[in-house]
């Protein structure tokens, strides 16, 4: 069994730049996920003088662990959004998806990608009896959108399922061939994407934005900001306005069939298949706040169980996180004001695929002085619902009491006689020993502070706070940290 995402297993990613003097730019795109390369594509004809900067490799953070669905039946969406502000705005949601999975299929046709895109019916179900009725309420209001929906009753291909409501026209894909194919498409027309280069620090002089790596400044007229989990606190508060949802992931040898399911809430189960030489089926399940079951090696062990019970065999096996935002609307636009040149996407709730495309169109139709009509409905600055202000302060209550008792839980007692976390000094040292070598990390997060907790299947040091991961070595390889955390005595 490998511990990695079947979408990076015989990486493809080659051509890779890294980042050796200054630069002076127009835009600096930063992180090379689905949303940075998205951005950049849209990006590629315009005479404009733009580069891509990514901490890592170009879709090594978030977009490739994901499962790949490219589908508008996202849970109950339009049901949450039609109570937090309007059926219009519910349907305009809609419209957005569905204009963005017509798009991605016609990038992928206009540029022959060869990214096993192929379309499938997406399930959405229960197999709790009390939320029929809700499955129901998402029913009408797909009807009222003037989709055609079919309900199904029992079992789905042998899932346990009491209800589920069933809609056409939706994709899987391969994200990583995607993506890595519009990185080359840009790079041929001449845009610049430098891997491996991290931005530490991003400053305003005058009307221009400088950004710093370890050696080198890049100035920008405009910066997108297209790294996930934003690595400032400020101006955007982000910790305020986000939460951060894990899943566990298995990709297991299957017979391929022509659908993607997923559970109308929590406890989530989601399905979907892939089939390339081989057929797979890839199974996504025990979500839940990154602050929650921080013990991985049950999380790993209670995922491979599960796998199990569907007699599947797992080959591959990963974790992943996404933002949820409070009001379950993705952040794509402007994060000041009118003037400001810095422009954000993130925060998709779990559905990246449709809304990193989005994101691509929107940020570069502002950069372009272009109208988009969906530019409003995705402003980070736009008008919350009243009904979110309870939201926010669960929100910001949950974040604080995860980041409490994992402070006062410090030295877990889970690990394996591998693992030891020893105050020297004041400072919690993690001691990870393994083929008699001894390695050593400070255990506070350098974002903001929390106490890592080691992931001993992956062999990592997470972040169970916003996400931030490091190797054993100390280096951090997923922000929003942007230092390491190697211990030196
Ligand atoms: C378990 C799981 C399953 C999912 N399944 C689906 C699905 O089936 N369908 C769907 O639509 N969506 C799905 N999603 C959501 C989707 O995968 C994400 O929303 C999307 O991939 C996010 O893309 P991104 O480009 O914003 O982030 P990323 O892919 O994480 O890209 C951000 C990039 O920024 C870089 N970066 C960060 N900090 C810096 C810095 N300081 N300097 C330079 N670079 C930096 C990182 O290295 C990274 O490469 C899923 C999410 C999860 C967690």
């Amino acid at each position: 069994m490998k511990y990695k995402s079947i979408w990076l297993d015989n990486d493809l990613n080659d051509n890779i730049t890294l980042l050796d003097k200054d630069i002076d730019l127009d835009v600096l795109i930063i992180g090379g996920g689905l949303t940075g390369i998205n951005t950049l594509y849209n990006l590629k004809d315009s005479d404009l003088n733009i580069a891509l900067i990514d901490a890592s490799l170009v879709g090594h953070g978030v977009s490739g662990h994901t499962t790949g669905k490219i589908t508008y039946l996202q849970e109950l969406i339009y049901q949450d959004l039609e109570k937090l502000y309007s059926k219009n705005v519910a349907k305009k949601y809609y419209q957005s998806q569905i204009d963005a999975i017509n798009n991605i299929v016609e990038v992928i046709k206009k540029e022959k990608i060869k990214c096993n895109l192929d379309k499938v019916s997406s399930f959405v179900f229960t197999t709790n009896k009390d939320e029929i009725k809700n499955i129901q309420k998402e029913r009408d209001i797909l009807k009222s959108f003037g989709v055609k929906v079919y309900e199904q009753f029992g079992n789905i291909d042998g899932l346990n399922s009491t209800y589920a409501l069933k809609v056409d026209d939706t994709y899987v894909f391969h994200p990583i061939k995607y993506l890595y194919a519009l990185k080359n498409i840009c790079l041929k027309s001449n845009k610049k994407i430098y891997e491996n280069t991290k931005i530490l620090n991003i400053e305003k002089e005058n009307d221009k934005y400088i950004c710093t790596t370890d050696k080198y400044k890049i100035t920008a007229n405009k910066i997108v900001l297209a790294c996930h989990y934003p690595f400032f606190t400020f101006p955007f508060i982000a910790p305020l306005k986000f939460s951060i949802e894990k899943s566990y992931i298995t990709a297991s040898k299957a017979k391929y069939q022509k659908y993607s399911l997923i559970t109308s809430k929590n406890p989530t189960k989601s399905i979907r298949f892939y089939k390339d030489k081989d057929e797979y089926k890839i199974f996504l399940t025990n979500s839940s706040k990154i602050c929650n079951n921080l013990n991985e090696e049950n999380n790993f062990n209670n995922l491979i169980n599960k796998t199990h019970c569907l007699n599947l065999s797992p080959e591959y096996i990963w974790k992943n996180d996404d933002i949820l935002s409070v009001d379950k609307l993705p952040y794509i636009g402007r994060i000041q004001n009118e003037n400001n040149n810095l422009l954000i996407g993130t925060a998709y709730n779990t559905w990246g695929m449709t809304n990193s495309f989005l994101a691509g169109k929107i940020i570069s139709d502002i950069i372009l002085n272009k109208h988009n009509k969906y530019e409003n409905l995705f402003d980070p600055l736009r008008q919350k619902s009243l009904l979110t202000i309870p939201k926010y302060s669960e929100n910001i209550y949950s974040n604080m009491k995860g980041y409490v008792e994992n402070k006062l839980s410090r030295n877990k007692k889970w690990y394996s006689n591998n693992v030891e976390i020893k105050n020297i000094n004041g400072e919690y040292i993690g001691i990870y020993k393994e083929n008699n070598k001894i390695y050593k990390v400070n255990t506070k997060c350098p974002h903001l502070g929390c106490s890592l907790i080691f992931n001993e299947k992956e062999k990592t040091w997470d972040c169970p706070c916003h996400a931030s991961r490091f190797d054993i070595t100390g280096k951090c390889i997923k922000g929003p940290s942007k230092y390491d955390i190697s211990y030196k005595e």
